[in-house]
């Protein structure tokens, strides 16, 4: 890795993004940091400069169609494209008590559908390399299809997104979008989602199920090309997101993330990890 190593970070101007760009540059990477809010994003790109590194900024909203296609546009003129993403731009609602529709189309749409929307716009700017262009999803222990608790009650639908035979992003997109119906309908607390935090975790499951399909998508690039994608969970951090009630800081929270990103030799692709250690989706 080196300055002409290229990485962009969603939601870097706070939290756990933040950390996330601050290691990434401190290990010697030139980091993009992106934020919807070009204020926020450009003081916290300062804030890294005046420690002496590398790092730029560039306005990125995720759930806006037109700021990824400027961003991809910038990125491409700029830098020639991209070595390392870091899907981390989030939102949950579910601190305070406003569990409305409009926050669950809103938390599915950023946390799921503002991934696979950057994701498909940057991976063609994807720079060959022979350590394998990365993908970082940054997602959660609430989103996993295997957990003891909190998981999808139906089984037929939970071995249909864990077999890499039937998963498709149809499937996952029906998923979510039979979930938000049932919203809708207010009919969802009997349709056997999770029982935390419900549609965040159903926004996390469907990150999950994604990683594991784009890396199998993505297999098949020749050496040279490869892009290796892969999700993990940050613990619980103390970061606007939980009130600042987490145990864990912003700077460990970033140290799975920033780990995948690095990783020496990575074949390593489609996996979910906690704790620098890869766990069952
Ligand atoms: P924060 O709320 O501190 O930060 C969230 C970041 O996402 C902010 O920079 C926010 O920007 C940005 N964001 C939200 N919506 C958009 C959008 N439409 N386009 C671009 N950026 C957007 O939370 P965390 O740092 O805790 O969360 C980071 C990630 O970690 C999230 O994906 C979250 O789900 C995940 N995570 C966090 C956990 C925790 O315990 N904190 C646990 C498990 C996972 P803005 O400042 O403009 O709002």
């Amino acid at each position: 890795w080196s300055s002409e190593t290229v990485a962009v970070v969603t939601g870097g101007n706070r939290g756990i993004g933040f950390e996330i760009a601050r290691q990434l540059a401190d290990h010697g990477l030139s980091v993009i940091l992106t934020s919807r809010e070009s204020s926020a994003g450009l003081e916290a790109a300062n804030v890294l400069r005046e420690l002496g590194l590398s790092v730029d900024f560039h306005q990125l909203d995720v759930l806006d169609s037109l700021s990824i296609k400027m961003f991809a546009e910038w990125i491409q003129q700029t830098h020639g494209g991209l070595d390392v993403l870091v899907n981390n731009a989030g939102v949950n609602y579910n601190m305070g008590s406003d569990n409305s529709v409009e926050n669950a189309k809103n938390v599915v749409d950023t946390n799921y559908y503002g991934i696979k929307n950057v994701t498909e716009a940057l991976i063609p700017l994807m720079r060959p390399s022979a350590v394998g262009a990365r993908i970082v999803n940054v997602s959660s222990r609430l989103g996993r299809l295997n957990g003891k608790r909190n998981r999808l009650e139906d089984k037929d639908l939970r071995e249909q997104l864990a077999s890499l035979e039937t998963l498709s992003e149809e499937l996952i997109d029906r998923t979510v979008s039979t979930f938000l119906q049932q919203v809708e309908d207010d009919t969802y607390t009997s349709g056997g989602w999770p029982q935390v935090n419900t549609d965040y975790s159903v926004s996390k499951l469907a990150v999950n199920a994604y990683t594991r399909l784009m890396a199998k998508k993505l297999s098949n690039r020749p050496n040279g090309q490869k892009i290796y994608i892969n999700c993990y969970c940050p613990g619980w951090v103390k970061t606007a997101m939980t009130g600042w009630a987490g145990n864990v800081s912003a700077e460990d929270g970033a140290d799975t993330g920033v780990w995948l990103a690095l990783l020496p030799d990575q074949a390593i692709t489609g996996k979910f990890f906690a704790e620098r250690r890869e766990k069952k989706m």
